[in-house]
């Protein structure tokens, strides 16, 4: 069995981060498939070569000179290369890129060539085999991600190769013009080279040691998640919560294989295990974790008889269907319902409340805005007593009026409405509640 082994830009961004995966990689026979981002900020101030990348692109098509262009980036790969005292040259490679930049070969062509570039430098290093995402990872013509194409043809190909490095980031359409996944998204290339060697892990290595239980910017040094479940993620992600790019856990979790997210600069500290299922939380702990955002509304319909009126909801939910709008919650009372959206999304469909007024002709109709939803996500909160009391007496405590309650009949957690203003109050009486007390 092998497992699966992606780094993020800031474990690559130097030759000091190159050692230090290589260790990583070295120190277990099992981590034979690498997947590489382009090298991320050295600093705080610094310039990820992907956005490098970007802007070198746009400057070349305002009619600036390439060669000049591209040379900061060529300065920084060549730093890697000497700084660790490989023979590598990849001067052939940045000539033709420049010309692919001349031709105007794409954004999305220019901003892969991070991943690229540095996938050749780190396989040269580890001694492992470059195998190019173009050849084995695809996109229909019209762009959308091939996973039965890329599934089966990667593993043909890293079938031949008892260690290799394949560059996150990309993938080719059938023309062969480079497309890229959204930002961010070298963990899904890792979790799709995962799926197609069936891997024993998927080990993501970046620069925190795993899954906060709480956004730090708003809870002191908040623990870290031991394991979480694959659906906890998800509502934590959604919830505004990230680590890993959205998209990541679906190869994996169609195969059932874990992923483990990692320090590459703390690789003994053993990160969070994201797993299909997890035993209940250690000492008795109910929360996995909390998260939330702001910039809710609140559509509030009133109507007498609103109960007895068969096909009421359905005549609302052909408004958003009409509008192509979503929506995150409706709670319901006998005469009373309330959708609650996105602020953005109904403001990109300002006729939506005059609409829903037309059809359902309702007694009093209002949006309220400045709403802000937290969730309390813990698989463990199913069938034990508590929980929402727990929460509720923490934000009354706290002073903080509740505007919506949502539990999901999974009980996987529970979603509260609150003011914006009392968003970050929340989060964290939510947080000591049930992080700092014993159970
Ligand atoms: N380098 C790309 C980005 O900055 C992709 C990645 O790092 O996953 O978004």
């Amino acid at each position: 069995m092998a497992k699966v082994v992606k780094f993020g830009g800031s474990s690559l961004a130097d030759a000091n981060q190159f050692r230090k995966v290589a260790e990583i990689i070295r120190s277990d026979k099992k981590r034979r498939y690498v997947v590489p981002s382009a090298p991320g900020k050295r600093f705080s101030d610094d310039i990820k070569v992907t956005d490098m990348l970007y802007n070198c692109y746009d400057r070349v098509g305002e009619g600036k000179n390439a060669t000049a262009e591209f040379l900061p980036i060529a300065e920084r790969f060549d730093g890697i290369i000497s700084d660790l005292g490989l023979t590598l040259s990849l001067d052939a490679e940045y000539e033709k890129i420049i010309e692919n930049f001349k031709k105007r070969a794409g954004r999305d062509y220019a901003a892969s060539r991070g991943e690229y570039l540095n996938s050749i430098i780190l396989a040269n290093y580890l001694g492992f085999q470059f195998v190019d995402a173009a050849k084995c990872i695809f996109f229909t013509a019209d762009g959308e991600f091939d996973a039965d194409l890329t599934d089966a043809c990667l593993s043909a190909v890293l079938s031949g190769y008892s260690e290799a490095v394949v560059p996150g980031f990309y993938g080719a359409k059938p023309d062969g013009t480079i497309q890229t996944f959204s930002r961010g998204g070298s963990d899904f290339t890792g979790s799709v080279v995962a799926k197609a060697i069936n891997a024993e892990i998927y080990e993501n290595w970046t620069d925190v040691s795993g899954f906060l239980a709480a956004d730090p910017r708003i809870v002191d040094d908040p623990e870290i998640i031991d394991y979480i479940t694959y659906k906890e993620l998800r509502e934590l992600s959604y919830m505004g919560a990230s680590v890993l790019h959205q998209d990541a856990i679906f190869p994996v979790r169609a195969a059932n294989i874990p992923i483990n997210i990692r320090n590459t600069n703390v690789p003994s500290d053993p990160g969070t295990m994201i797993v299909p299922e997890a035993p209940d939380k250690e000492g008795g702990r109910v929360i996995t974790g909390i998260a939330g955002k702001k910039h809710f509304s609140v559509i509030s319909i009133e109507k007498d008889e609103m109960n007895s009126e068969i096909g009421f909801l359905r005549r609302i939910l052909t408004v958003l269907d009409h509008e192509g709008m979503s929506f995150e919650h409706i709670p319901t009372g006998i005469d009373t319902m309330s959708l609650v959206v996105s602020t953005e999304e109904l403001e990109k469909h300002p006729g939506t409340v005059e609409y829903i007024k037309e059809i359902t002709h309702p007694n009093h109709i209002e949006v309220i805005n400045n709403l802000a939803l937290v969730a309390v996500v813990g698989r463990s909160m199913k069938e034990k007593r508590g929980t929402a009391t727990r929460i509720f007496a923490a934000l009354s405590h706290a002073n903080i009026n509740i505007k919506m309650i949502d539990q999901g009949s999974s009980e996987l957690n529970i979603i509260v409405g609150i003011d914006e203003a009392d968003f970050e109050k929340a989060i964290k009486v939510i947080y000591d509640m049930f992080m700092l007390s014993e159970i």
